[in-house]
């Protein structure tokens, strides 16, 4: 309940303005934000990769309103990428389509995509298109499609263990050769097309884990949940798959505790590492995903 309202909270202009202008919570974003500019970005990304992992850089920002915001986004992209190809840092960027204006003119949006994968892949980057709500799922799998077939083969997405859908959707990219990041998923879904029960969401992750593992290419983990982390390791030794078949991805800032066990035991750790200005929404989805962190940040909005 609280989560979902915090989801909802994620997506109000009027609540970012007050979150962004407020000194207390911009520095409490700082702990799953690694800071507003490319450079900063990029300083967090070199600590990350001297500790022993891989990052996998995201602009936050989504669902933009002007053609001129997607252009700035792609702009943004693209000096990310060539920044992280001076430091030869690897691994990676998570684009989400819809801040390259996929909810604007489709073809603008997929051309800007087309440009990023190009230089993604002339700097040895792989591309990850984050998964948004449902509304997005058909088009971010059609976009992997596309990009595929203009040769783009560094180019994958997330699929979320919650969407009824997912395991099609697994097998379908499978067959595509496109490397998946498998998540729950962190959007307020409907029944109708979601799961909703922790145990269920849980279960078809295990499920999605064993058919990446069989039939997927490099695919990435990305819980922090102990169980499944275990789950994923367990299968993959009986699957006969070795560590570097495969990579387990967290979130910047969280449960850097079980970060530091995972690299210690020899697994690959890629960390999803977000900056930018706009940070608001996905600030608020880490708080619906651990709502008592909520108390704090209502704490530093309203003192
Ligand atoms: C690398 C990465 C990329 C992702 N990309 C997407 C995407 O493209 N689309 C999408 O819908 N979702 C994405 N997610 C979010 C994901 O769907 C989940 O909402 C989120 O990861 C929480 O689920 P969990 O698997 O960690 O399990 P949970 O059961 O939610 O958490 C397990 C444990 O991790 C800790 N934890 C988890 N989240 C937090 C937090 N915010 N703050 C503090 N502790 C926390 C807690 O100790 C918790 O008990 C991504 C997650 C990761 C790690």
């Amino acid at each position: 309940m609280v989560s979902t309202l915090l989801v909802r909270a994620s997506e109000s202009r009027r609540l970012e303005q007050l979150a962004t202008g407020n000194v207390a919570a911009r520095g409490l974003a700082r702990r799953f934000v690694a800071g507003e500019s490319i450079d900063e970005g990029i300083a967090a990304a070199s600590g990350l990769v001297d500790a022993g992992r891989t990052v996998s850089l995201d602009l936050v920002g989504e669902h933009v309103t002007s053609e001129v915001e997607s252009d700035r986004a792609a702009d943004e992209y693209e000096a990310t990428i060539t920044a992280m190809a001076e430091r030869s840092l690897p691994s990676g960027v998570s684009i989400k389509p819809s801040q390259l204006g996929t909810g604007l003119d489709a073809d603008r949006a997929r051309a800007r995509l087309s440009r990023l994968a190009e230089a993604a892949g002339q700097a040895g980057l792989h591309v990850t298109l984050d998964m948004e709500d449902s509304d997005t799922t058909e088009v971010t799998i059609k976009l992997v499609e596309e990009l595929h077939g203009e040769g783009h083969t560094h180019v994958g997405c997330a699929v979320q263990s919650y969407l009824h859908r997912t395991p099609d959707d697994v097998e379908r990219l499978n067959e595509l050769g496109a490397s998946l990041r498998l998540c729950k998923g962190a959007y307020a879904e409907s029944e109708r097309i979601a799961h909703r029960d922790k145990a269920a969401i849980d279960e078809a992750y295990r499920r999605c884990t064993t058919a990446l593992l069989e039939r997927g290419t490099y695919p990435r983990f990305a819980t922090h949940d102990h169980r499944l982390i275990g789950f994923v390791r367990r299968e993959a030794r009986r699957l006969s798959q070795p560590t570097h078949a495969y990579e387990f991805q967290m979130l910047y800032g969280v449960r850097t505790d079980v970060q530091d066990r995972l690299v210690d035991i020899g697994e690959q750790l890629c960390v999803y590492l977000p900056f930018g200005e706009a940070w608001y929404a996905y600030f608020m989805r880490r708080l619906a995903e651990r709502p008592a962190n909520i108390l704090f940040f209502l704490r530093a909005l309203t003192g």
